[in-house]
């Protein structure tokens, strides 16, 4: 719990990016008896399914629980980048070199993607190419990402620059962290209105939105999918689930693959003009070399710092944690000072995977795809277009990710009971390479 003290008059419970991108119910609620495909779910997998199949002339519904773009997608820290957090050098040992290529080329694949698709809609959301700082959480971990980014560089030809610690305040003005790299090219968005930009191109090319429906059963009927929903059934040849973090019963085999856990964002007040800069002079986006990640960038409309951590805990809800989270921000920036005051909390439920990968395929007909493990914002964009390009017959809707199992535990059924358990397990084995190393 957090003391009312640190909460500004207009503090809200809800995502930063909803003052700018609000969630609206849609005006059209009768839910057509049929379409050439059904969508559950409107982030950004659905999304870009939706609307890339529009636009090749299909008949397409999202349907979605809640009111169109409630999940992940608008509550993201909005951070562009090539992340999956099993290394390039481990795919290729652990499953061939050519895999491993073919992964890395796919997220470089999804970056770009977003990049394009912002530029070329003329979406405005921020879209900045501003650069990522990673902070090392110990020499051992700094030595780790060196050796890690020095091994992309000669393989990848992906750039970057060791900053040493002794020259980590001219990054951002910290001394918790030994020193840490830059990527240049990675990037960050404000999610919520890229989001809004999508959803505003899918309605002009056709696309139904259907909100507060939930998609309760998918069965047969025929050649065709009948779905059953709280607001009636449609028929659809095709259907297509971007459930994420948000999948529960409606799909019991994807229920049993992934694995929901819930991240935690505050942001701060407005600060006085010239304290962002202060703290973090290149406006980049920031994170750190363990598993159980802190992340902070500043507001790209205002001047505000935006902060995450604390993920996979299981609270009823932000507020149990705003107390804490701010306390973290402080000892990494103490510069903003004991008195800071926050404006918003949120959280959202992201999609893990006991593979740690993003999947992508084709189950019983249904096409999915979910498992971003935090990097939704381009992989959820690009899978959107591939299941897309799937379902249109086109040979550019294969994806690398599609090729390996969607393994899933014994007895797992949907309840993540464990993963507080294992953000411990992470955070203990980080320590153990710090010490260790
Ligand atoms: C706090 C936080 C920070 C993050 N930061 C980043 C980041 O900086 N960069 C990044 O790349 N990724 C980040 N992510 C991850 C990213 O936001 C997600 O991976 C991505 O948005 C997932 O998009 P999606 O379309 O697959 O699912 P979502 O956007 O989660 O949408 C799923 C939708 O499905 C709907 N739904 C579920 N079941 C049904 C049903 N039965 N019927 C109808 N509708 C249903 C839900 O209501 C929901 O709207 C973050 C996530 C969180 C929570």
């Amino acid at each position: 719990m957090i003391d009312k003290k640190f909460l500004t008059a207009d503090f809200r419970e809800l995502p930063y990016w909803w003052d700018k991108a609000p969630l609206t119910p849609e005006s059209v609620n009768e839910l057509p008896a049929s379409a050439d495909v059904a969508v559950v779910g409107s982030g950004f997998s659905g999304l870009m399914a939706a609307l890339t199949l529009a636009r090749a002339g299909k008949s397409v519904v999202v349907i979605d629980s809640e009111n169109c773009g409630y999940g992940a997608s608008r509550r993201n820290a909005g951070f562009l980048g090539r992340t999956l957090k099993r290394s390039h050098e481990w795919l290729c040992k652990e499953k061939g070199e050519s895999y491993g290529d073919a992964v890395y080329a796919e997220l470089n694949s999804a970056l770009h993607l977003v990049e394009d698709i912002v530029d070329s809609e003329g979406i405005t959301c921020y879209r900045n190419t501003c650069g990522r700082f990673i902070g090392a959480n110990s020499i051992a971990h700094y030595r780790l990402l060196e050796k890690e980014l020095a091994r992309n560089r000669a393989v990848l030809g992906s750039d970057f620059e060791m900053i040493p610690r002794s020259e980590q305040h001219r990054e951002i003005q910290t001394d918790v962290y030994f020193g840490g790299a830059v990527i240049p090219d990675l990037g960050s968005i404000h999610p919520g209105l890229y989001h809004d930009g999508l959803v505003k191109r899918a309605r002009e090319a056709g696309v139904v939105f259907i909100s507060q429906t939930k998609v309760k059963s998918i069965g047969k009927s025929g050649e065709f999918r009948q779905l059953e929903t709280t607001r009636g059934s449609i028929k659809a040849r095709d259907v297509v689930v971007g459930t994420n973090g948000y999948s529960a019963e409606l799909m019991p085999w994807l229920q049993r693959r992934v694995i929901p856990f819930t991240g935690y964002m505050i942001a701060t007040e407005e600060l006085p003009a010239g304290k962002v800069e202060e703290l973090l002079p290149n406006r980049r986006t920031y994170l750190e070399t363990v598993m159980n990640i802190n992340f902070i960038r500043p507001a790209p409309d205002a001047n505000r710092i935006l902060f995450g951590g604390m993920t996979g805990r299981n609270v009823p809800g932000p507020m149990d944690l705003a107390g804490d989270l701010r306390k973290l921000l402080l000892t990494i920036l103490p510069g903003l000072g004991d008195d800071l005051a926050l404006s918003h909390a949120w959280s959202g439920k992201c999609g893990g995977t006991f593979d740690f990968m993003p999947h992508i395929g084709v189950q019983d007909g249904i096409h999915y795809a979910v498992g971003y493990n935090f990097a939704g914002v381009p992989m959820g964009t690009y899978f959107g277009v591939k299941m897309a390009q799937k379902i249109l017959g086109m040979k550019e809707g294969y994806s690398v990710f599609e090729t390996q199992a969607f393994p899933t535990m014994p007895l797992y059924r949907g309840n993540p009971w464990f993963v507080p358990l294992t953000m411990k397990m992470f955070d203990v084995k980080d320590r153990w390479i710090s010490f260790a190393g």
